[in-house]
């Protein structure tokens, strides 16, 4: 491991917090050290307050902030003295250190400091690092860890058997940290837990880092434990429905819909395979951090019951134990492991089910290299236990709002690129609701960089770039809830003596069979989806009221409404409705310029404004009207209706 550190790069950070800024996001860069959110860092300053009077001043990382992206506003700040005397209290409850620490901050509107900010105050120097490295935990983890840790650090590092972080391993520390250690010490393992380094400045504080956890590496590489190889067979076919299976059974699991990230690189499709898979995944996490995103264990295949009966078992055997009742957390897998399949990994949302992708593929490598050095050993359930069910993270439960109306689900937007679709597919991501825009513009890709969306080429009238499609669907959010089928074209005006046989074709090929191709590829996928799935067709107010010299465009949409009405009747039975929205005049598409615009309201006499406005209500209908209206049918208000048709066009007398 090399050091990160950059002197031209160092000085752009100013301000007293500047290094420990600069210095956690080295930290945060590499994974191998601190997975999203995980581990922390302190300063200790020197500060004046309003009475001109010297405070020493602890900056710590607020809870929840992630190291690689920290800014000096992420710190909060906190008395040093005032701390370290909680420190030295012979008991205190985690809400009750909360609460202090709370209260104490010095800059209201400060995040809640780290958890572990006691054990930052109780070490003596200024910079205070911690992570929880992989290379560390492989070691602590595995047979003879105390003896290890000292034959690699030797009287380097301090070394503290596992407690649960907060006040007990703060006060445990501050007793043990004297006694143990030497001129030589620059560090202290946390066994089962992590590492951490400490000095006068930021960059020896960060470097003594990298080299605490290259001494672990080096010693891993000498056992042969590094680079653990592991049978790369070659991934099986992918099997969407098989994926959107699970996904629908730990959705209901779960009592919510949760998004399934899926991924059959050979290193997951390989640890799946190992020979002694069953034992090596059932142990436990690499540090306990972890239980929050992973769960304790991964379920094994797709017995999904089988998994919340054992989560369940867990919860009773080890809450019996607990000072206060607690509530159990919803049974579901976060991660499954599964020789065909690979990993899948679950989340609320698409960030979350990224971190758990990531925590996972770390927790293979600190398993596997446990294992090379003799066996691995992760903590007892009971420390997840208490992880997962601390009181603080049940407080998190309570305090929790409600979460958006389409969190864990998957909506699919064809011709998402601009217009309605890209309307549609804001309003569904403002609803929560991971999106899959499909356009043949190359735009699509690149419409929004976030975790939940995803931009895909796609020319709707060919079947098998449907089908890709789909399939990267399934892989990237594990399934299909809702279908908005927007894509469309209209046709040169032609009176209908003149249509050409062509331009016929064309209007039917994409206004009505390609939508027909994509409902036919998300079938059985739509049947899996947690809570039913939905379709929303933008039909047109050409359906019920045709215009001359709209043909092919009126015959076509109007062939899609049937198709959409047929749909209904037979798709009902597998929870699948299907409505359609006929808007008309929504000018602020593509397919309107200034200059069409102007020229239409000419022809009617009228001004650009009245034109636009020319309805029974005298109001504009935006793309946005549109999409809100195709979100919302796909969400409770229209629960229980199918087949409906709802005009959004303001009030126009020949469909009235
Ligand atoms: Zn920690």
């Amino acid at each position: 491991m090399k050091s990160l550190w950059n002197d031209a790069e160092a000085a752009k950070f100013a301000g007293p917090l500047g290094l420990r800024v600069y210095s956690s996001r080295l930290l945060g860069r590499d994974k191998s050290l601190v997975l999203h959110g995980g581990g922390n860092t302190s300063v200790k300053l020197d500060e004046n307050n309003l009475f001109g009077e010297k405070e020493e001043v602890l900056y710590v990382k607020g809870s929840g902030s992630d190291l690689a992206a920290i800014e000096p506003a992420d710190f909060a700040p906190v008395p040093l003295d005032y701390i370290r005397r909680l420190a030295s209290l012979p008991a205190l409850s985690d809400p009750q250190m909360v609460n202090e620490l709370a209260t104490h901050s010095l800059r209201a509107g400060a995040p809640a400091p780290s958890v572990e900010t006691l054990l930052h105050a109780i070490l003596p120097h200024k910079y205070v690092d911690h992570t929880h490295a992989d290379a560390v935990l492989s070691v602590s983890n595995s047979p003879d860890a105390l003896k290890r840790v000292r034959d690699i650090y030797g009287d380097k590092v301090v070394v503290i058997p596992y407690i649960m972080a907060g006040f007990d391993l703060a006060a445990y520390c501050s007793r043990e940290f004297p006694k143990q250690k030497t001129r030589n010490t620059v560090g202290m393992v946390l066994l089962s837990h992590g590492v951490v380094s400490f000095a006068a400045d930021a960059r020896e504080s960060y470097e003594r880092m990298i080299e605490l956890v290259s001494m672990a590496k080096r010693y891993l590489e000498a056992k042969k434990a590094w680079n653990v190889g592991l049978p790369s067979p070659a991934a099986p076919a992918f099997r969407r429905e098989d994926a959107a299976r699970i996904r629908s059974e730990v959705s209901r699991a779960a009592g919510f819909p949760l998004l399934g990230r899926c991924n059959d690189s050979p290193r997951f499709v390989g640890f799946s395979r190992h020979a002694d898979v069953s034992r090596i995944s059932q142990g436990g996490p690499a540090t306990p951090d972890h239980v929050i995103w992973t769960k304790p264990l991964p379920m094994l295949g797709r017995n999904v019951e089988d998994f919340s009966l054992k989560y369940r078992k867990y919860f009773d055997r080890n809450s019996i134990q607990a000072k206060e009742a607690k509530t159990m957390l919803d049974p579901a897998p976060r991660v499954a492991l599964d020789p065909d399949l690979g990993l899948m990994a679950f989340g609320r949302n698409a960030t979350d089910a990224g971190i758990v992708e990531d925590i996972y593929e770390h927790t293979i490598d600190v398993i596997l290299r446990a294992e090379a050095l003799g066996g691995w050993k992760p903590l007892e359930d009971r420390h997840t236990f208490d992880i997962e069910y601390w009181d603080l993270e049940q407080a998190k439960l309570k305090k929790a709002g409600s979460p958006l109306a389409f969190a864990g689900e998957v909506a699919v937007v064809t011709g998402a690129a601009s217009g309605i679709g890209k309307a549609c597919a804001e309003a569904l991501l403002r609803r929560g609701a991971a999106v899959v825009g499909l356009d043949r513009n190359p735009a699509i890709e690149t419409l929004w960089k976030r975790p939940d969306y995803l931009g895909l080429i796609c020319d709707l009238t060919d079947f098998s770039q449907i089908d890709t499609s789909i399939g990267k669907t399934i892989r990237h959010f594990g399934g299909v809830d809702m279908l908005i089928l927007n894509a469309g074209i209209f046709p040169a005006s032609q009176a209908v003596q003149d249509i050409a046989s062509d331009m016929w074709q064309r209007a039917m090929k994409v206004n009505v069979e390609a939508n027909l191709l994509v409902m036919q590829a998300c079938h059985a996928l739509l049947k899996l989806a947690p809570c039913g799935g939905r379709i929303v067709v933008i039909g047109s107010k050409n359906v019920p009221a045709p215009g001359p010299g709209a043909a092919a465009y009126s015959a076509s949409k109007a062939a899609m409404n049937q198709l959409a009405r047929v749909t209904a009747l037979e798709w009902g039975k597998d929870g699948i409705r299907i409505n359609s929205i006929h808007p008309n005049a929504v000018y602020d598409t593509a397919l309107w310029t200034d200059e069409l615009l102007a020229s239409r309201a000419r022809a009617y006499g009228l001004s650009v404004e009245q034109y636009k406005k020319n309805n029974l209500l005298k109001t504009e209908v935006t793309s946005r009207d549109v999409a809100e209206l195709a979100a919302e049918m796909c969400g409770p208000l229209f629960a229980k209706t199918t087949a409906a048709q709802v005009p959004v066009d303001g009030g126009n007398e020949r469909v009235v």
